[in-house]
């Protein structure tokens, strides 16, 4: 498969996903966000322009891109987000606006629709208003995300709620789901922390226990019995309690693009975090080229980056190895298996941090913050 330097050229690996991080700047402060854990450095700050981001929406579908993630940070924070989303439907692209909606009111939801957004994904933080903002770190956002969520459904749009799962809120995932119900959502994702970034920084405090991920594995599997005729629902098993890690991202550089809001371009979300790594901006390179050339994109296609176990593992073409992201911050070496795999030599990493949290002392979650790490509540 690969053909030039590792490079790989065949048509299944074009991408089908751009996730485009419009800003880092957001009105929560998740503990488990996925921004980088220096979101608010000043190289973020210099945000593509409107015509910038419509350039790339147009380069992307030409590469095959299908769907679009409109993201952050709160993309809503974007003065130009109605004219974003005017320019993916210009670049044929099926677009998703993935918001916290605090606050998302009824005119700017009609604009979006209006100028084209095809799908609304609200997140939410919890099942009831005090927890939900709790752990969102912000008072009174609760009612906006229903309102909002709500009015996305009357204006016809698709709806997904995103719950993320942790310790803190594991045990009324029947109350998420009992919510989803109320406001008819078309999807619902569950998916548990991935430990890196702001989630690396909080996995003591955000590890659930064996308990609770067993039981709200009962808790799904009954709602999908209930639901599931009406209602996509995705569930997805904490990393650290698996056999084997999941293809992170479909693997690396196969099916999607991230983009920072300066016009970095990364082949995941924590890419950020691999610091030998330099990203191909859009302000200096074509996406054509960052897709097919830049050697950030082709550091670990293919198999030839592999070490054993996996460059001999049946696995291999299944997982592609795990998270590159998650073997560095564990191992020290984004080359590594990643941990979270069973036939990993340094498996006992994750057996340590999984096993007994109910037995060391809660720790306080530390909140996402723009200037650094700022501790509270
Ligand atoms: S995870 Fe929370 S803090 Fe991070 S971008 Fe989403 S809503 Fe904002
Ligand atoms: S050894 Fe590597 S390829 Fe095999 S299952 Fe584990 S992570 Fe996947």
């Amino acid at each position: 498969m690969s053909d030039n330097g590792g490079r790989a050229h065949s048509n299944d690996e074009r991408p089908a996903t751009l996730i485009a991080e419009l800003t880092y700047r957001c009105v929560l402060r998740c503990p488990y966000c996925s921004n980088p854990t220096d979101c608010g450095d000043a190289r973020y700050r210099r945000e593509l322009e409107t015509e910038e981001w419509v350039r790339v929406f147009h380069e992307a579908r030409r590469l095959g891109v299908l769907q679009l993630g409109l993201t952050g940070g709160e993309p809503l924070l974007r003065r130009d987000i109605v004219e974003l989303a005017a320019g993916a439907r210009a670049a044929g692209l099926y677009s998703t606006l993935v918001t916290a909606a605090t606050p998302l009111p009824r005119e700017r939801l009609i604009e979006l629709r209006d100028a084209g957004l095809d799908h609304v994904q609200v997140s939410i933080q919890d099942a009831t208003p005090e927890e939900s903002d709790r752990i969102g770190g912000t008072p009174g956002a609760f009612p906006k995300k229903i309102e909002a969520a709500r009015t996305a459904k009357e204006l016809g749009f698709p709806l997904t709620l995103n719950f993320v799962l942790h310790r803190h809120n594991l045990d009324r995932l029947g109350g998420m789901l009992a919510l989803a119900e109320e406001l008819d959502a078309d999807r619902v994702e569950l998916a548990n922390t991935q430990y890196y970034g702001w989630g690396l920084h909080n996995r003591d405090a955000l590890m659930p226990t064996r308990e609770q991920v067993e039981r709200s594995r009962d808790v799904f599997e009954d709602a999908r019995l209930r639901l599931g005729s009406r209602m996509d629902l995705l569930y997805v098993i904490p990393d650290y309690f698996e056999e084997f890690p999941k293809p992170c991202m479909g693997g690396w550089g196969r099916r999607a693009i991230v983009m920072a809001p300066n016009g970095d371009a990364m082949p995941c979300q924590a890419a950020a975090s691999i610091p030998d790594l330099t990203f191909p901006n859009v302000r200096d390179h074509s996406l054509d080229w960052i897709w097919w050339e830049s050697e950030t994109f082709n550091r670990f296609r293919g198999f030839e980056w592999m070490q054993e176990p996996c460059r001999s593992c049946a696995r291999r073409d299944l997982d592609y190895g795990g998270c590159r992201c998650q073997a560095l911050l564990l191992t020290g070496d984004a080359r590594a298996t990643d941990p979270v795999c069973s036939l990993s030599p340094l498996h006992d990493i994750v057996v340590q941090a999984r096993e007994n949290p109910e037995l060391r002392p809660l720790v306080p979650l530390e909140y996402r913050s723009m200037k650094g790490t700022a501790l509270s509540r």
